[in-house]
């Protein structure tokens, strides 16, 4: 047994948290924070002043060296530039560690080296980078040295965003104003905000690094690029919820405590369906700070799999065959005094702003599912939605079999007058609280799912940001919400014209609604009827960002202008395009450097081998055969590799960025197929001895 763990104790101590600045900052200032905090504006110039000479001295009290303005640019993963506290030494030579005001609320780091889609030739190469106040600074601990992190948004000198903060952050302030006007029709007159909370529940696998090291492909993409399945995969279900193994429990163990140090919820720990995987999840916090946190969960993972000999792979598909894996983006909307917007409530009162908001949602949902569908669209992504394991790229709304009659009947009759929920016949929409227990049978093959007082966003990869999704999810809302709040605040008949309108969007997107098998084939040619989007892969996702619809939306809320939006497009394409020319560089690399080789010189062997048997008089009859097989098998390799390469090149001559996404996905990525088959096929027939990299075999059971 090793030491006890003080949760209590070590909880946030690496976080410079709203505790620890009431007890190091003069009372005023302290308020001056909370109130920037929760209502916004800024703090002022003496105040920045003191709040970072207090962050710096708690810093500094716990080791810190250097600061770090920490932001999450357009890369998908986080980024930091180091300044140490250092300043001129004094005349007597001492050294003083200074931190102001400035230098907290503001960087510059160069912003040229960061994708910007464009922005940059039409705008500026200076980039800005902004304290969030809302998201608490933290120390940071690895081979450096300790540094505190300061979490901020990124900006180009004229204020576009360059990172997935910025938007993020304006979507939260755009759904908690619309969704106000909401519950103020319903006469809460207290809430000053609503909060878009989020949990993300994150999948990862692991294996053993050595190993990992002698694999170019999970190297260089993060996925295997060849590997003929194991013999054993996931059929018998014999890993989900197992019993955890020491080697990764202890990983767990060391992970939870370097998470909660860093203030991270980290709450359920459990092996997931394929073998070698398993997932986190935290208890769920205002949506930017579970973005921040996501981060520093999908960071601290790959940490602290490196000190017990592991490698964490985030990536969406790290082996073909074997289920990927994914992020589970729990999503609700919640007063500042208490109300979840999704809860169905316990009055009847409560249940009619519950139903409008669900039908607005409904609503944002089918009208957006272009938008929904881009967000959660990666590299890597590609492999799973649509692949019998994930959602398919089809976006749809699972409700459960209670509220979906509830539904149907608001859309038949115009009334809900009573429910299935245990037999019980209750009058009016006041039996709607039984919902969390019929939600809780969830469909886990529908992409976006109602589970009792939030929606379960299904689609997100795993190593993404969660940031897009999110910021989706709260600009749709926000719009459905204005919209809907357009309407009633002008209503003679409040009444009367909240369940009018209730039903009437009920009606008009019921076609999002779908409880079945969502992997099922039916259901494909059943949503193609109901013309409901289905958008296979990333390339062709992306340019849902630009429709006049999009821009319309984004644009009135002032979350994206149209040219941030146009650069987004174009990151995404350049992305795409660089991500799998890596990936097929790789392939063409371990085929001629590794695969043939080794096959060239077990054919030789085999040569021998015949030639020895024959020299006995003997028939080699297996061995010729197997020559025989490898041989030709060796001959497919070889042309693959030249095909792969030529489309590489046609890729890479193909113009506009958008021009070569697309030869990539039609003609590079085939091609990377065509070269796996025969490889893995090889991988069966050559002895193990000889091949050059670890088998699927020895990653996944092997850890
Ligand atoms: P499951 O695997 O069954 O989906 P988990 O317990 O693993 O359930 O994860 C549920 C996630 O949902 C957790 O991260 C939890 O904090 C989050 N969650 C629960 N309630 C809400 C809510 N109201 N808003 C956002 N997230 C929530
Ligand atoms: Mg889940």
């Amino acid at each position: 047994m090793g030491e006890p763990i003080n949760v209590e104790e070590i909880f946030a101590s690496k976080v410079f948290t709203l505790g620890k600045m009431k007890e190091r900052l003069p009372r005023d200032v302290f308020q001056e924070v909370k109130s920037v905090m929760e209502q916004g504006g800024e703090l002022s110039r003496e105040s920045a002043n003191i709040v970072a000479k207090a962050m710096k001295d708690w810093a500094v009290e716990n080791g810190a060296t250097h600061y770090t303005h920490w932001f999450q640019p357009l890369t998908g993963i986080t980024a930091e530039k180091h300044d140490s506290f250092i300043t001129h030494p004094d005349e007597e030579g001492k050294m003083l560690m200074e931190f102001s005001g400035k230098e907290l609320i503001k960087g510059e780091p160069d912003a040229s080296s960061f994708p910007s889609g464009g922005l940059r030739a039409t705008f500026e190469a200076r980039g800005y980078t902004v304290w969030d106040i809302t998201s608490p600074a933290f120390l940071k601990e690895d081979a450096t040295g300790v540094i505190l992190c300061i979490p901020t948004a990124f900006c180009s000198y004229t204020g576009e965003a360059l990172d997935k903060k910025t938007p993020l952050l304006r979507s939260m302030e755009a759904v908690s104003k619309q969704a106000l006007r909401i519950v103020r029709l319903f006469g809460n007159t207290e809430a000053k905000r609503v909060i878009a909370s989020v949990g993300p529940e994150q999948e990862y696998f692991l294996v053993d690094r050595a190993k990992y090291l002698k694999r170019q492909d999970l190297i260089f993409t993060g996925r295997t690029l060849f590997g003929a399945p194991a013999p054993k995969g996931q059929e018998l279900e014999d890993h989900y919820f197992g019993a955890i193994r020491e080697r990764v429990g202890s990983f767990m163990k060391d992970l939870n405590i370097e998470l909660w140090k860093l203030g991270v919820t980290a709450k359920t720990q459990h092996n997931e369906a394929a073998p070698a995987q398993h997932e986190l999840a935290p208890i769920y916090e205002t949506a930017n700070i579970a973005v921040d946190h996501n981060q520093l969960v999908m960071e601290t993972m790959k940490k602290v799999a490196e000190r017990h000999g592991l490698n964490c792979l985030l990536h969406e598909k790290p082996f073909a065959g074997v289920n990927g894996s994914g992020k589970h983006d729990n999503w609700s909307l919640n007063t500042d005094n208490g109300v979840n917007l999704l809860d169905p409530g316990v009055t009847p009162n409560d249940n009619i702003q519950f139903l409008l908001v669900l039908a607005c949602i409904l609503k944002a949902v089918d009208t957006h599912a272009d938008l929904l569908r881009q967000s959660t669209a990666n590299v890597g992504n590609d492999h799973r939605l649509g692949g019998n394991e994930a959602p398919p790229a089809i976006i749809s709304v699972f409700l459960g079999e209670q509220l979906e009659d509830v539904v149907s009947q608001l859309i038949e009759t115009g009334m809900a007058d009573h429910a299935i929920a245990g037999g019980k016949l209750e009058t009016g929409v006041s039996t709607l609280t039984d919902v969390e227990k019929d939600a809780t049978d969830r469909n886990r093959t529908s992409p976006f799912a109602f589970t009792g007082n939030k929606f379960e966003f299904r689609s997100l990869g795993s190593s993404d940001s969660v940031a897009d999704p999110n910021t989706t999810l709260n600009a749709i809302a926000a719009e459905a919400f204005c919209e809907a709040a357009d309407i009633l605040e002008q209503a003679e008949d409040f009444d009367i014209a909240v369940h009018d309108l209730i039903k009437k969007y009920l009606s008009e997107h019921q076609r999002i609604i779908f409880n079945g098998d969502g992997y099922s084939e039916e259901w494909v040619a059943e949503a193609a009827r109901r013309g409901l989007p289905n958008i296979p892969t990333m390339v062709e996702a992306s340019s849902a960002l630009t429709t006049e619809k999009a821009v319309k939306l984004y644009e009135k809320f002032g979350i994206f202008t149209r040219a941030e939006l146009e650069s987004r497009e174009e990151i995404l394409y350049e992305t795409y395009a660089k991500s799998i020319n890596i990936e097929a560089m790789t392939m063409i690399n371990m085929a001629k450097k590794q695969y043939i080789p080794a096959v060239i010189s077990y054919s030789s062997r085999l040569a021998e081998g015949c030639a020895a048997v024959a020299a006995q008089g003997l028939e080699p009859r297996v061995q010729k055969e197997i020559l025989r097989q490898v041989t030709e098998k060796l001959g497919l390799v070889y042309e693959a590799v030249g095909a792969l390469e030529k489309a590489v090149e046609e890729a890479a001559a193909a113009g506009s960025a958008k021009e070569t996404a697309f030869v990539y996905l039609r003609k590079v990525v085939p091609a990377m197929e065509s070269l796996r088959v025969p490889v893995d096929a090889l991988e069966m027939l050559v002895d193990k001895s000889c091949w050059p990299v670890p088998s699927y075999g020895d990653l996944i059971f092997e850890v």
